[in-house]
């Protein structure tokens, strides 16, 4: 046999098999692909002249790389150049990273940014606030879950909204008493402000995401699901665009999938392109088209999640007229949902679906009833996933849905979802392990720039349910619900591969290919604590198609 082009000697875990870590003592790669995984000897034979040796010391790890099945990676590489209000602790100091920016930036450029909460400021911001700091400009800056947009006045002129402008389907124009618009916009309704503001070009998400991509490498994250932009690109002129170019140019530094949004799904399906398919040149190259991705509601921050029962009753005395008093709301309604999954699937396209409350995951459940909505190369998905119905539970499994879900969200959620669904919260919200036990395939993901790009911390989240930075005495959320750390390390490696389909990534058996990271043991074999080894894994080596891409 011809030698190896590498070998991993060590502890090495492959994921063989549907349980367990599939230990073995080493692992020999050639030309990308894993050729053989067994003992220290079954790997010694194929070790030649030119082979390379990756030894393991005693207190290190091999295991398949990361996939981040939910991060927005070309808006996090944009975004990386806008305000960032996600450490601002007060609305005043919000207020003064604003006012910052206005200083220095072009007179007539819009300010951009996002990172603040409703729930962290104590209430929603307003326009006038905006107009106060940085008088004249246009601002339009996301609240932390990108559900909610704050504008400034001028925004709100250069768009059109005033006291007679109604409420967009699937959108809400948070009001005064007397209808006057307050600067806060709720999901569809932000279209009217950010449809305005110049579109990146490919070239600027060319020129930021190689930066980002390094980031990740060197995270341990090998692959990504990007699930789209937060505007419309009809005609995929930003991020698919750039993603291929960058995987032509041997730029892409990690696997992409890239989603679209319903805007351009005639357009992608006119073009003959079906998801998985080459977004470059190259049909076997990194980049991929997704998913098409739907929006069944809101989010739980913005009390816009679709519920099959109310929430529980707001304690914020926010000005009237705005959504989720009662049951959240559509973003999209069951019926649509239902006919555009059915459409693109007859285009060859796969859907995932983002859906909050119960209500919503019913919904997106439903989309999915009809056998032609998952016999696609792409697994059917529902997004977050947090609140399920115990009935609805047992259909991820005869459905074969993908529950693509996003542990760190815990961290600033707990709090939410105790106040928000009272008693349901802990049995029914976050239920990774009902619904493991349903038979979903679990694919962990970060939601990045929502949440930061580093995956570790949620890991550890989704085994202890507890995070650090939680006031202390506070219980850990719906401790019933955590995995174990085999199930959370298959969920973080492995399926997400599942969920796009790929049968040759997310192990290291032989015929898979070598995507792999070396860690510190301690990371797995030390109790598993909110700011722990785990969760502060940083690896040592990372290899992509068997190619080193980081080295620390
Ligand atoms: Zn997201």
């Amino acid at each position: 046999m011809e030698p190896a082009g590498s070998v991993v000697l060590g502890q090495v875990l492959t994921l063989a098999g549907d349980h367990g870590l599939g230990e073995v003592a080493a692992i020999a790669i050639r030309d990308g692909r894993v050729i053989a995984a067994g003992s220290r000897s079954d790997v010694e034979v194929l070790i030649g002249r030119r082979t390379r040796r990756i030894e393991l010391g005693p207190d290190e790890v091999a295991l398949p790389g990361l996939t981040d099945s939910h991060l927005h990676l070309a808006e996090a590489a944009i975004a990386i150049d806008a305000i960032q209000l996600a450490r601002a602790e007060t609305l005043e100091d919000g207020l003064g990273r604003i006012a910052e920016a206005h200083q220095t930036a072009d007179s007539r450029a819009w300010l951009t940014g996002h990172g603040w909460a409703r729930d962290r400021w104590g209430g929603w911001p307003t326009a006038a606030q905006l107009g106060r700091v940085a008088p004249g400009r246009l601002v339009a800056l996301w609240a932390h879950d990108h559900h909610a947009l704050w504008v400034s006045p001028e925004a709100l002129m250069v768009a059109g909204v005033g006291m007679t402008t109604a409420d967009p389907s699937g959108g809400a124009i948070r009001r005064t008493e007397d209808g006057l618009p307050t600067g806060i916009l709720h999901e569809s309704a932000t279209v009217l402000v950010t449809a305005h503001i110049p579109a990146p070009t490919a070239a600027a998400y060319e020129a930021a995401l190689p930066r980002l991509g390094r980031d990740l490498v060197a995270l341990g994250v090998v692959a990504v699901h990007d699930p789209g932009l937060l505007r419309p690109d009809p005609r995929l002129d930003g991020p698919q665009r750039a993603y291929g170019n960058l995987a032509d140019a041997g730029r892409l530094a990690v696997r992409v999938h890239a989603s679209i949004r319903s805007e351009a799904l005639e357009f992608v399906i006119a073009r003959g392109l079906r998801s998985g398919d080459g977004l470059g040149a190259d049909a076997e190259g990194r980049a991929r088209l997704g998913w098409l991705k739907l929006f069944a509601d809101g989010s739980l921050g913005s009390r816009t999640a679709a519920m099959l029962e109310p929430f529980e009753p707001d304690t914020d005395s926010g000005p009237a007229g705005g959504p989720g008093r009662d049951r959240g709301m559509w973003v999209t309604e069951p019926k649509v949902l239902e006919r555009l999954t059915a459409r693109a699937a007859a285009g060859g396209i796969a859907t995932q679906i983002h859906a909050i409350g119960d209500a919503a995951v019913r919904a997106a459940l439903d989309a999915f009833r009809s056998e032609s909505t998952r016999a696609l190369r792409l697994r059917a998905r529902i997004e977050h996933a947090q609140l399920v119905d115990p009935a609805d539970l047992p259909r991820f499994g005869q459905l074969g849905i993908v529950a693509s879900v996003q542990p760190v969200h815990l961290r600033t959620d707990a709090d939410l979802a105790r106040r928000a669904w009272g008693a349901r919260a802990e049995r029914t919200s976050y239920a990774w392990r009902s619904l493991l036990r349903s038979g979903a395939t679990l694919a962990f993901g970060t939601d990045a720039p929502v949440e930061p790009i580093d995956p570790w911390p949620g890991l550890a989240l989704s085994i202890n349910r507890r995070w650090a930075g939680w006031p202390p005495g506070t219980a850990d959320f719906g401790p019933d619900q955590a995995l174990t750390l085999v199930e959370t390390l298959r969920a973080a490696c492995l399926g997400p591969a599942q969920a796009e389909g790929a049968h040759d990534r997310g192990r290291l058996t032989a015929g898979q290919r070598a995507d792999v990271m070396v860690i510190p043991a301690a990371a797995i074999t030390q109790s598993i604590e909110a700011d722990g080894p785990l969760a502060t894994t940083r690896p040592r080596l990372v290899l992509i198609d068997g190619k080193v891409v980081f080295e620390a």
